[in-house]
């Protein structure tokens, strides 16, 4: 089973629902948590002990300048945007390369080569029994989808797959490839997070896969989230509460579970909610 949190903005909690999410399951069956937020990797709060890195790589053009006589034909022949122009000078977006070779066919100087390019890495290990699956982007490269298509081949097929899926929402549609079983959108009751509750819910059921609201860090007025679902017809699966103790980092590795049985009761009642409604 694969359940895929989002959420539209960064600061809504959702890696901490997802951490702990998958430690309270962790003991039940076996849980792998993926963290496809490449560009702030941050499942590394829980000290993993790491045991697998694998570079992804794919090839990309590059240019010797020397050769070059500045045709811009590789501008205007790559249909994947890869080459900017910029006045005489060219500028290569190596991770939109799909290697179909044709800018070299086009380059009558011969000045174009593919050659393989590092788009980040993905890293595996083990906590306590929980797996996690990190995706990080190299930092040269500018955006990796192909990076976050990549770790689908980390999903364990007999187990429950915990996405934390990165915040925006050009990167939550990458993440819906893995199309998962369940959509859990965390969100908070800012101004903010109130906008990208509703593109979150646009794409939701764009991807037609079943899909809630959580409210994470809910404020004694945080009703505005529960009536918009009820409005809309969304599954709401309740709230997490505010907690002063986790926002001012005395909770060690964010583990909430770990902190009362109050914490540990909540995680457990959303994956009960989660299985209903994964199920309907
Ligand atoms: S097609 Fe070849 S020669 Fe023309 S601008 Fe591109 S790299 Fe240079
Ligand atoms: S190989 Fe194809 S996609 Fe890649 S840069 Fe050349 S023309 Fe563009």
């Amino acid at each position: 089973m694969i359940v895929a949190l989002v959420s539209g903005c960064c600061g809504t909690g959702r890696t901490t629902v997802a951490a702990n999410l998958a430690l309270v399951l962790k003991d039940r069956f076996p849980v792998t948590l993926l963290d496809c937020d490449v560009e702030q990797s941050n499942t590394v709060l829980l000290p993993i002990n790491w045991q697998e890195k694998v570079a992804v790589k794919i090839n990309a053009p590059k240019i010797s300048f020397t050769n070059c006589s500045k045709c811009f034909n590789c501008v205007k022949n790559c249909r994947f945007g890869v080459f900017i122009q910029f006045k005489n000078s060219i500028v290569i977006l190596p991770e939109r390369c799909a290697n179909c070779g044709i800018c070299s066919s086009f380059c009558v100087d011969h000045a174009i080569s593919l050659e393989p390019y590092t788009l980040g890495y993905i890293h595996k290990g083990d906590y306590h029994g929980l797996t996690v699956v990190e995706a990080r982007i190299d930092n040269s490269a500018v955006k990796a989808t192909s990076l976050i298509k990549r770790i689908r081949s980390y999903i364990d097929p007999y187990g429950l797959n915990i996405i934390d899926c990165a915040p925006d929402i050009s990167d939550y549609d990458s993440c819906s490839i893995i199309c998962p079983d369940f959509i859990l959108i965390v969100t908070g009751d800012s101004r903010q997070e109130r906008k990208w509750l509703a593109k979150a819910v646009d794409h939701s059921r764009k991807v037609n896969r079943p899909f809630g609201v959580l409210l994470n860090m809910a404020s004694n007025n945080s009703s505005f989230i529960e009536e918009y679902c009820q409005e809309e017809d969304i599954p709401y699966l309740g709230s997490l509460p505010y907690d002063e103790e986790l926002a001012s980092g005395l909770i060690d590795n964010y583990q909430l579970f770990n902190h009362s049985t109050t914490w540990q009761e909540r995680f457990e009642q959303l994956w009960e909610y989660i299985l209903d409604l994964a199920s309907q």
